[in-house]
């Protein structure tokens, strides 16, 4: 039976030490985060990614703009914040409306202030290898994997998903960290197979329990990212959220499984916190 990878303890731990970090040097790290629209999933990310920064010591400022906002308005709120000498990150929640062109936005983010590490700048530094913000989940997928197992070093990691914020940056980390990568998607063709043969096993592909028990490698450590919506059968009118892998059947056969929720989500925002933190420091 797996070890199950506590998300919400280490993501805890990191924020303890972050605050610590933040007194102990006296920096006052700031945070903008922006929401056009009224979605409300962003909305819970975003009250979420506040509360976090406020509890860590990090000045943390939201922005919320109309849905009918022009890209030209977001544009010229992107370049009052690029200008802010308070504020060390600037994130833009997605999705955003569709008058607005999101890669043009994120292309607009001061790099040095790009937390998310989705601008063309940050994503070209990842794959150099040079230092950047590293995306917030993929760096928060590296974290638990590295809790459970140190040496990566020629592992055999399959991702599945090859999204711009999870599967194609983890692919890249994995890489960095000497495994042998494949990136799996929707075209794949056997794709248990491909399961069978990973000593790690990333899901990033948002359905739900998609990835069978029965396809873990004995030993495998699973990294679960999706976050689904389903319906509780035990809980009539209610729902809950699972992950992309069917985690009682993948946890009878991995040596270690993250679960969801308590998983990579915690991470992700520990891990946009901790870039904030180390845009601070860099900016003294
Ligand atoms: P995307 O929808 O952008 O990408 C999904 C990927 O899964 C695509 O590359 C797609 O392939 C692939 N895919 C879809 N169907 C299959 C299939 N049948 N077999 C193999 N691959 C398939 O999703 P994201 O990367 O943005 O997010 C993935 C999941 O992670 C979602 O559940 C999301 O909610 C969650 N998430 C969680 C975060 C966290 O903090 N824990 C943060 C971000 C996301 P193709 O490219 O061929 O279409």
């Amino acid at each position: 039976m797996a070890e199950v990878i506590d998300g919400a303890a280490i993501a805890k731990r990191i924020r303890g030490e972050l605050a610590h970090l933040i007194s102990a040097k006296k920096l006052q790290p700031g945070l903008a985060v922006v929401l056009v629209g009224d979605n409300q999933a962003s909305e819970v990310y975003v009250r979420n990614k506040g509360r976090a920064s406020e509890e860590t010591g990090i000045l943390s400022e939201t922005h919320r703009l109309p849905a009918a906002t022009t890209q030209d308005e977001l544009l010229a709120l992107v370049a009052q914040l690029n200008a802010d000498k308070k504020i060390h990150g600037i994130l833009v929640q997605l999705p955003l409306p569709p008058q607005i062109d999101a890669q043009a936005i994120i292309a607009a983010i001061d790099p040095d202030k790009d937390v998310d590490g989705f601008s063309p700048v940050n994503i070209g530094r990842l794959s150099l290898g040079l230092p950047c913000f590293v995306p917030c989940t993929p760096q928060g997928c590296m974290i638990l994997l590295r809790e459970v197992e140190p040496h990566l070093a020629g592992k055999r990691a399959l991702v599945i998903g090859r999204s711009n914020i999870v599967g194609k940056p983890v692919a890249q980390l994995l890489l960095a960290a000497n495994c042998t990568v494949t990136i799996a998607h929707s075209r794949t063709r056997d794709l248990a197979d491909e399961c069978r043969r990973a000593d790690i096993l990333i899901a990033a592909i948002g359905k739900p329990a998609f990835v069978r028990g029965e396809w873990v490698k004995e030993g495998a450590i699973v990294v679960d990212v999706g976050i689904n919506r389903i319906a509780d059968p035990a809980l009539p009118g209610k729902t809950r959220l699972v992950g992309d892998v069917d985690f009682k059947g993948a946890a009878a056969r991995a040596a270690f499984i993250t679960p969801v929720p308590g998983g990579v989500g915690p991470m992700t925002i520990a891990c946009l916190l901790k870039n904030t933190v180390q845009s601070a420091e860099k900016a003294r």
